[in-house]
């Protein structure tokens, strides 16, 4: 163990290699296990995922603009958009609606409205059953006496996959509770919130401390179950076009399908405004697009 608690020889899990990890246990294994090949550049993105990419990088943009405490001049929200396109991947001119959409975003402020933000991405660790774990929340607000850890995603029905969401949140619970955690919000109430930036809905999806628990314990020994099989020469790839396609290790895989055949993208179609067809929430399509931003925040139980 390091100073930091980390195991060595092993990586710190995220809920991001554990996705990897259940798409393509191979992956899984060289994200959250050992890397014995060594990081590929990642994959260039497709236009999908770049624009992907682009909303994320301007929200976290326009964030650490507010946590500054700076002015947001909104003659330069185009160049803000041209430069997170261009970081994103994108090619060419940025597509002016996502300027639009930016626009809107910082009007209605959807996610901070009376909430003092006191971080933007910031890596926060901790160990559970030996292993490290580490959370990187979008956005750290304070409301009251209570810490949110605002996790931002572009689907429209951020709650669809159960798991994934679990996962997150045990992760920054468990990392939120740590020793990176500044002393002075250590006494605040901790709440997780997913936020939809496409809805501007947030869903509180904390756990509580026994259900946060067994689900790091089920990954700890998810994690060590991809190393036995390793060892055993059962570890499985399962190449897809998507998964292969935002594969790190791509390059050097034998499975990977061929960079012809891979999308690498969100699923089409997708649009600025439009969202993810294919991800829909009943509920936001029953109170229509209309719903969007309006009222600012609206904190929603997660469904049972
Ligand atoms: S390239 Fe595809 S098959 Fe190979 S490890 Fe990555 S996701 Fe799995």
């Amino acid at each position: 163990m390091n100073g930091k608690g980390r195991v060595s020889m092993a990586r710190a899990i995220t809920k991001t290699a554990y996705a990897a990890g259940r798409s393509c246990p191979l992956r899984g294994y060289r994200s959250l296990v050992r890397n014995e090949w060594g990081n590929a550049p990642p994959p260039a993105p497709s236009g999908g995922l770049a624009r992907y990419r682009m909303r994320d990088a301007a929200v976290t943009a326009l964030h650490r603009i507010w946590l500054r405490g700076g002015q947001l001049d909104l003659e330069q929200l185009p160049a803000l958009a041209q430069s997170c396109w261009e970081s994103s991947g994108g090619e060419g001119l940025v597509d002016p609606t996502a300027t639009d959409w930016l626009r809107e975003y910082v009007s209605v402020n959807p996610f901070m409205t009376n909430r003092r933000l006191v971080a933007v991405q910031q890596t926060f660790t901790n160990t559970f059953m030996g292993r490290c774990f580490s959370a990187r929340p979008d956005a750290l607000c304070v409301e009251g006496d209570t810490l949110l850890a605002l996790e931002l995603t572009s689907a429209r029905a951020p709650l669809l996959d159960r798991r994934a969401i679990t996962v997150m949140a045990a992760i920054d619970q468990l990392a939120l509770h740590g020793p990176d955690l500044p002393e002075r919000y250590r006494r605040l109430d901790l709440r997780v919130l997913v936020c939809s930036h496409e809805s501007g809905h947030a869903h509180d999806v904390t756990l509580s401390r026994a259900e946060a628990a067994a689900v790091l314990t089920e990954m700890v020994e998810w994690v060590a179950q991809l190393a036995v099989a390793r060892a055993a020469g059962a570890l499985k790839a399962l190449p897809s076009r998507d998964g292969c396609g935002r594969c790190q290790y791509r390059r050097d895989c034998p499975s990977a399908f061929p960079p012809a055949d891979v999308t690498g993208s969100v699923p089409a179609p997708y649009s600025w405004d439009g969202g993810r067809p294919d991800a829909e929430d009943p509920r936001e399509r029953a109170e229509g697009s209309s719903a969007r931003f309006d009222p600012p925040l609206r904190e929603e139980a997660p469904s049972p």
